[in-house]
């Protein structure tokens, strides 16, 4: 089975994914499930454990299965010179190294250039990038990439801040520890009015 999605070729999905969608094999996640069980130990006879390897590769097909990125896109028409901010956008992401859940906040803006998009749509961005082995740092990157890319705006900013639970249920075991990363470009990193506006907003 390939994840939710896979095969409609129309669904635009985030670029530079790590998990190819056409290639999640649902019973071979299954299957390696039951392995990681013995492997560790785990009595797999036990009646509690007899659905765990097919529940598993589930919420790996969920937690992985790309979010559309179909962003409309309008024609500022020199009606939008402010800066757009939408803040405390919820995420969550399976870390590349651990394969535990960060989860977090987003605080994305930009200052428009010639287009604009659709408020509701920059929390979309921040899912389809999400929904995939990510870090933290390469997922504020890759969102900041996209709208520069899509937007052509004349900055662009973008805030994370998120719990690890590589980080506080294991390792250094800081529980309620946040990481925030952040990108600035063009004129959110080189005016500093700007950036001084940008910064306050998402406090
Ligand atoms: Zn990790």
């Amino acid at each position: 089975m390939d994840l939710r999605g896979a095969q409609n070729d129309a669904v635009a999905t985030a670029p530079g994914r790590v998990v190819d969608p056409s290639k999640f094999d649902l019973a071979a996640t299954e299957r390696a499930a039951l392995e990681l069980l013995r492997a560790i130990g785990a009595d797999v006879d036990l009646p509690e454990l007899r659905e765990t390897p097919r529940r598993v590769a589930a919420s790996f097909a969920e937690l992985l299965a790309p979010a559309e990125l179909g962003a409309t896109l309008f024609p500022s028409e020199g009606r939008y010179d402010e800066l757009v901010v939408v803040r405390e956008i919820p995420f969550h992401a399976l870390c590349m190294h651990h394969l535990l859940p960060f989860h977090g906040h987003a605080q994305v803006g930009y200052l428009p250039g010639e287009t604009i998009v659709g408020l509701s749509k920059l929390a979309r961005v921040v899912e389809a990038f999400a929904r995939d082995l990510q870090l933290q740092e390469r997922l504020t990157v890759a969102i900041a990439d996209w709208l520069e890319q899509e937007l052509a705006p004349r900055g662009v900013g973008v805030v994370l801040s998120a719990e690890h639970m590589c980080m506080t249920i294991r390792g250094v075991r800081k529980p309620g520890a946040r990481t925030v990363t952040s990108t600035l470009r063009g004129s959110l990193r080189d005016d500093a009015r700007t950036r001084q506006e940008f910064l306050s907003l998402v406090g």
